[in-house]
């Protein structure tokens, strides 16, 4: 075959495989345009997750009817005229590729009207073809409606995830744009249901109120520092108010939404001490820097930025973050610690500092392998499957481990660890008859973020059969009734929230799966901590719950619940073993 210039039909559509690879995506770049046209209310209008039908209306600056065809031809821009401009690139488009990408994978059409003008002009397009301006009366501002998305890449349409899942992809990018813009008016309707609107007042706490909840906006800390390098402004999370996933730390670079690892590691190591391992902050921070120090010309969706002084900023980043969170939780530092410790976990005065910051914090996985095992007295690990022998409670150490003689020498039981298992196997054991809830004296409202209140309206059901009882209560909240009864005495809002994270990490979660998910994270937020003093007879009765367990050797995260030194092991160490 000769080489051939592509037609620009199959040029379009090899480019939008880049810009737009699910619904969400049209959302982003239409929401951009209408920003770059200097929108101050922006409405989409979203049907069937967007496979229907995606529409965005601005009050923006509007284009010319004379214009309208360019708009819609592949590299074609009105912000960018040479090649320098590429360098201090101030608006969020500037490739020309979006509308006419998305006009070759829909069924596209473009109205808009100039303020000057009296009336408004509108095309369409449909497999590249270009129909005709017709005019038609419309307040100023520009209305894209894309239909039928995929309508000839059953591909690309096949590869979609779930509605639920699209949707929450949509209402993620609304969000990320709307903590951009607090001055702009965003509304954002699912099938006629208004899902969630700002107001546009500029106040950028009173968005993360209504994208997070209430709570959520009250907690946050006001970051705002400025360098030779960077300006910093937003918010982060006090350290008690975490996520088990990265999800929540947005960043912009001169008001466009970036993913960039690095930012979120920086952003992480100001916690440094103040977060238990996987737990990740919340964060909208704002970076500004001079246009020509960052080339956002890297990435096709431009989701990426490449920084000039990659180091500086990171720093500049971290040391902004750290100094907010310092001046709202003055952290004693924890020096080296110096000399040996006996005992696995971190030391005491480290472990009071971390349990008054953050009630929740636990302690971390990893150091369960220091401490005396980790250092050359190698424990003993048993099999899973073997049930407990009969153990006699010596006492409690560094208030996480209980200590018990049983036939065969020492045992240590991590007490958080073999909780977790022991609520778990009750869970489990009562699942298939209905879990038993109770009911709360004083109902708690709990809010969620649009996308989880969305997943929990789907999951209600599923919720309802491990405990929960929970009634709507407007948007994005519910009421909560009722609690599984094998979990007294912990929160419920936190243990509701212990189920939804679950909910939220998996993209389609197989319903057997999920429910097993849910109810060992649940187990996990309703055990006892590390750093929890028992007295005598809580400790004997974890142990002889423990000990009626089916796999008492594990927690069910697969972490051990107990060590074993064997008697033996005992003798080889302290030399009693060969000739004395
Ligand atoms: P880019 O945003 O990279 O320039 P697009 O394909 O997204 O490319 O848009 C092409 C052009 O159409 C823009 O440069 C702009 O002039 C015009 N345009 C698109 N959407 C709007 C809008 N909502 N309001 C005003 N002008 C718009
Ligand atoms: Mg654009």
């Amino acid at each position: 075959m000769s080489i051939q210039i592509l037609s620009e039909e199959v040029a379009s559509q090899i480019a939008a495989g880049e810009v737009v690879e699910r619904p969400a995506s049209v959302v982003k770049e239409l929401i951009e345009n209408a920003l770059d046209a200097g929108a101050d209310q922006i409405t989409i209008l979203i049907r069937e997750a967007g496979k229907r039908l995606i529409e965005v209306v601005d009050n923006g600056a509007g284009i010319p009817a004379g214009e309208l065809n360019l708009a819609v031809h592949r590299h074609a821009t009105s912000k960018l005229k040479d090649a320098a401009d590429l360098f201090r690139v101030s608006t969020l488009g500037f490739r020309g590729e979006a509308l006419a990408s998305i006009g070759s994978v829909s069924h596209l059409s473009l109205i808009s009207r100039v303020q000057r003008e009296d009336l408004g002009a509108g095309i369409k397009v449909e497999g590249g073809e270009i129909t005709p301006p017709t005019q038609l009366g419309m307040p100023p501002g520009t209305t894209v409606r894309v239909e039928h998305l995929f309508y000839n890449v059953p591909a690309r349409l096949k590869f979609l995830k779930t509605d639920r899942t699209e949707k929450r992809h949509i209402n993620d990018v609304v969000s990320r744009y709307g903590l951009a813009n607090p001055g702009v008016r965003f509304k954002l309707h699912h099938d006629d249901e208004l899902v969630f609107q700002t107001s546009g007042s500029g106040d950028l706490r009173e968005v993360i109120s209504t994208i997070y909840g209430v709570e959520k906006g009250r907690k946050v800390i006001e970051v705002f520092s400025e360098d030779d390098v960077l300006k910093v402004t937003g918010f982060i999370s006090p350290p008690g108010l975490t996520r088990s996933n990265r999800n929540e730390m947005l960043f912009f670079v001169n008001q466009r939404p970036v993913q960039d690892p690095a930012l979120s590691k920086s952003l992480t190591q100001a916690y440094h001490t103040l977060l238990m391992k996987g737990r990740y902050p919340i964060a909208s921070l704002f970076l500004e820097l001079p246009p020509e120090k960052v080339d956002v010309n890297v990435h096709p969706t431009k989701a990426e930025v490449r920084f000039e002084d990659k180091g500086d900023i990171f720093r500049s980043l971290g040391r902004a973050a750290r100094r907010a969170l310092l001046a709202h939780t003055p952290v004693p530092e924890v020096g080296s610690l110096g000399g040996a410790r006996l005992w696995g976990g971190p030391a005491p005065d480290h472990r009071d500092v971390q349990r008054r910051i953050d009630p929740t914090w636990e302690m971390a996985g990893e150091t369960h392998q220091e401490g005396i095992f980790a250092r050359g007295l190698e424990s003993q690990q048993i099999p899973a499957d073997i049930g407990t022998p009969i153990l006699r409670l010596i006492g409690q150490v560094a208030a996480t481990y209980l200590i018990a003689e049983g036939p065969d020498g020492l045992y240590l039981i991590d007490q958080h660890a073999a909780h977790e298992r022991i609520l778990f196997e009750k869970f489990m054991a009562a699942k298939n008859q209905n879990i038993p809830s109770q009911i709360l004296l004083e109902s708690v409202v709990v809010e969620f973020s649009p996308s989880s209140a969305d997943l929990v309206n789907e999951f209600l059901p599923l919720l309802k059969k491990l405990g929960f009882e929970l009634e709507d209560f407007g948007p994005g909240a519910y009421v909560i009734r009722a609690v599984p009864a094998l979990l007294q005495g912990v929160s419920p809002v936190a243990m509701l929230k212990a189920a939804v994270e679950d909910l939220e990490v998996d993209e389609t979660p197989l319903e057997k799966n999920i429910e097993e998910k849910i109810i060992a994270r649940v187990c996990k937020r309703a055990a006892v901590k590390a750093g929890q003093i028992l007295s005598p007879e809580e400790s004997k009765q974890l142990m002889l719950d423990l000990e009626a367990c089916q796999s008492p050797r594990t927690c069910p995260h697969g972490r051990p619940t107990m060590i074993h030194l064997s008697v033996d092991l005992l003798e080889r160490k302290f030399g009693r073993t060969g000739p004395m």
